[in-house]
């Protein structure tokens, strides 16, 4: 059985490599169905490292992380087919190919032709792990108030401060991290330093713990001493790099979203199907038919959302950014609610630790938080409808 619908495949928003390549990524999640839990004694941060290493080695991070020179953009459309995947695998699976995907992109889109080769060939065979360290305290939403600083001393930098909710934190070798060289204020004033985990005056990693484990922390920066080759692109467009690779990703968050909802909707059906109500099946019951119903319509918007967004990137159509949106809050908003029925469906088997409703319930909530807040989204949303459109051109 696809994990994909392929009626969506079918139309011509994917091209034929699309639909070649959802039919492997069904056979290798159907050959690696027992993966998770084969893992399951691990601690979470090193799941991500293990499934960042599997992930790498069947040739997936390839997806993300495009070393041909000329070729910095990956295809959307493949990356969310992916994640669509993945999310039906298992959460953790899809963290690590996303955040090994964001954490290459500085140096993949914006970077030397040395970090490049440096960098990019064992990020993609997974022995080389990164972060995107984009968020402090003081500074989630509003990455242009980043006050970490990175002074100029002679020979190269030295940064002072805090990031933290960083993913893959506590496990990486390396670290994106952007920090205010100050070329002007706010966001004019930001720049990306590759920093190694092991560099001096970076202290241990602080392990933070989730609703739905992850590797994930807190970092602090005290003197810390990098070499003047540390700066990817140019300085002082760290905010704007930050913004056009979250810009992407929002969209594969909207994918992840969608392949949670599919594995939801798949569970509540044949649980509905079994369960004897009274003398009937609980799927003869209207309310539960309410309920799988919203399930398959949030679950078809957000598929045509997020496959016309991918389609738009990866096409080069312009003024992508509220399309990204809409898909990014919808498919995230609908994983919550259609989740949330899941539960309800099971009754109390659904809130057991370690059932499938439960571990969607915790797994699907952060979804809504990263790359961009629901609430950022509705303000790039409205933004957008009302600027005052620009005059048709005169015949
Ligand atoms: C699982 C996970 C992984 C993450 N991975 C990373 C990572 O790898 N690297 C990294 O740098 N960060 C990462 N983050 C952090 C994430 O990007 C931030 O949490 C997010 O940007 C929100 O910032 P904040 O938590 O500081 O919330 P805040 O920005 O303080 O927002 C709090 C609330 O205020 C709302 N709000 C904010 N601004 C406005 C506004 N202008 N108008 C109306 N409402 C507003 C928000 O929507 C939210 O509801 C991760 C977070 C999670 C949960």
């Amino acid at each position: 059985m696809s994990l994909f619908d392929t009626s969506l495949l079918a139309l011509p928003l994917f091209e034929d490599r699309h639909r070649r390549l959802a039919a492997q990524l069904t056979d290798w999640v159907a050959a690696n169905r027992e993966l998770p839990a084969s893992l399951a004694h691990e601690s979470a941060a090193e799941r991500g490292r293990l499934y960042t290493r599997v992930l790498g080695r069947d040739g997936w991070l390839a997806y993300a992380i495009d070393a041909e020179p000329g070729r910095d953009r990956p295809d959307m459309r493949a990356v969310c087919l992916i994640r669509e995947a993945l999310a039906q695998l298992d959460d953790l699976a899809d963290f690590a190919f996303s955040i090994q995907g964001l954490a290459a992109s500085p140096v993949a889109w914006f970077g030397s032709e040395e970090q490049r080769a440096r960098y990019l060939p064992p990020m993609r065979s997974g022995a080389l792990i990164g972060t995107l360290a984009l968020s402090e305290p003081a500074a989630g939403s509003n990455l242009a108030a980043a006050a970490l600083r990175a002074d100029k001393v002679p020979g190269g930098y030295e940064l002072h401060g805090e990031k933290t909710w960083v993913s893959n934190g506590d496990i990486a070798d390396f670290h994106n991290v952007l920090a205010r060289t100050g070329e002007g204020p706010g966001g004019l004033g930001l720049s990306y330093l590759l920093t190694p985990a092991n560099a001096s005056g970076l202290g241990a990693a602080q392990h933070i713990e989730l609703l739905a484990p992850r590797a994930f922390s807190s970092l602090r920066f005290d003197n810390c001493k990098l070499e003047s080759d540390a700066l990817v692109g140019q300085s002082g467009m760290g905010f704007k790099y930050a913004m056009e690779i979250l810009n992407f990703y929002r969209v594969t968050v909207g994918s992840a979203s969608v392949g949670f909802c599919r594995r939801a909707l798949e569970a509540s059906v044949d649980w509905a199907r079994n369960r004897d109500i009274a003398g009937a099946k609980l799927i003869q019951s209207q309310m539960a038919m309410d309920k799988l119903a919203n399930m398959a319509l949030y679950l078809d918007a957000a598929s045509l959302l997020v496959a016309r967004s991918a389609w738009e990137f990866d096409t080069g159509v312009r003024d992508v950014a509220a399309h990204a949106s809409m898909a990014k809050l919808f498919a995230t908003d609908g994983a919550g609610k259609v989740v949330d029925d899941t539960v309800q469906l099971f009754g109390s088997a659904g809130l057991v630790a370690g059932s499938l409703p439960e571990q969607l319930y915790r797994q699907v909530r952060a979804l809504r938080i990263y790359e961009g807040t629901s609430e950022i989204q509705k303000i790039i949303i409205a933004g957008s409808v009302s600027r005052p459109r620009r005059p048709a051109p005169r015949a």
